[in-house]
Formats: C-alpha cells, structure tokens, sequence
C-alpha cells in the first residue's frame, strides 16, 4: 500500500534514463482544494500505473491509468455508493523548480500540462482531479431512493416517519415554501395515506 503516489523523475531529468515509471495501490487520496484538505474513498485498494517519457527540455509526457471504485454519497439518502472506474491518464508536464505544488494548467492549445516543481513529483493532486472529473456529479444508491426525512433525517428507505410531507434532501432547496399538499403531495409516495387522514374541513 503506498500512502501517496509518487513517481522520481530525477533520473528521466538528468538524461540518465529515458523513461520513468510507477504504479502501486492507494487506499485514499487526499487533495487540496479551497485550502481545505479533501479525501477520496476507495472500496478497494486502487490500482494506478503511471510511465513518464520525456520530450526533450523540460517537457514530458504521463501517461497511465488508475482504477479506483469510488465511494461516492447517495444524492437523496447520504449512504455509501461504489462507483467503479476506470480513469485513462494523460497529460503533459513541465519542470519549473519554482512549483512549490503540482498543478494542472491548460496551455494556449487548450491542452492541459502538470506543472512540477519536485522531480520527486507527488501525483495526489492529479490523480484526484482527474478522477473527480471523470466521476459522475451525483449517484442515486437505488433509482427508487426515497431519501431522508426533511424535518427528522429519517431514512425512509427504512419506512415511513411521522412527517408526511417531506421531500428528497437534493429538493430541499427548491421546494421550500412551497405549500404542502401541491407538489410534495405528487412526489411524496406516501401522500395518498395522509389524505385519507387528514380531517375535512
Ligand atoms: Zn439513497
Ligand atoms: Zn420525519
């Protein structure tokens, strides 16, 4: 199990070897974004190989691939949902000893490039990026997900609550102050039981 995935082009930049290669499992990935520390999940220890070639100067070329299954969040419930993957990996890069991080940049011929400044080059980031990239914006753990209660977080894949006119938690946004009994009642499987509860005026 390797902690972070590392690739040493130190040998690839001294002209020693023509190309330079990694791969190995990771557990995680962390990354930073916003100043935050982020994690990416895996269910699996990730398979990742990387072979570096170098283009003459101080450009190279990655390639490689990673195939992480992601534990990504249920949009409506909030449990874990594994979402395989198999992320292709290609960019090029460029050795500027001033990159105190390793970042992503997109060049003039919209090509992005990795931009390193360690020859002893750190690939979290990237790996993340472009996994995130790759990866779906939202997963359903079940198309016919019920999702949380609004009022008391109850999953309701579990069952009913008490609150009836709850909504999934991706609609909270969307649907406060919209009068119960309009589009709740609709999306609400249960609605049609509070009707026949609810007292006549
Ligand atoms: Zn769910
Ligand atoms: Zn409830």
């Amino acid at each position: 199990m390797t902690d972070s995935p590392r690739i040493h082009l130190g040998a690839l930049m001294r002209s020693t070897l023509d190309d330079a290669q990694a791969e190995g499992h990771l557990d995680h990935l962390q990354y930073e974004q916003g100043g935050e520390t982020h994690t990416l999940r895996f269910a699996a220890p990730a398979p990742f190989e990387v072979e570096v070639n170098t283009l003459g100067g101080s450009e190279m070329y990655l390639q490689g691939s990673f195939e992480p299954v992601l534990i990504m969040e249920c949009a409506r419930c909030l449990r874990d949902v594994e979402v395989p993957m198999e992320v292709q990996l290609g960019t090029l890069m460029r050795y500027e000893p001033s990159a105190e991080q390793p970042y992503l940049e997109e060049a003039e011929s919209g090509e992005e490039v990795l931009v390193f400044g360690d020859p002893d080059l750190d690939l979290s980031a990237y790996l993340a990026e472009t996994t995130l990239l790759n990866a779906p914006l939202s997963v359903l753990h079940d198309e016919a997900c019920k999702g949380l209660c609004q009022v008391c977080g109850h999953d309701l894949n579990e069952g009913p609550c008490e609150h009836m006119a709850q909504v999934p938690v991706e609609e909270i946004d969307d649907e406060l102050g919209t009068p119960s009994g309009s589009l709740h009642a609709k999306q609400n499987p249960f609605a049609s039981l509070a009707d026949l509860k609810l007292p006549e005026d």
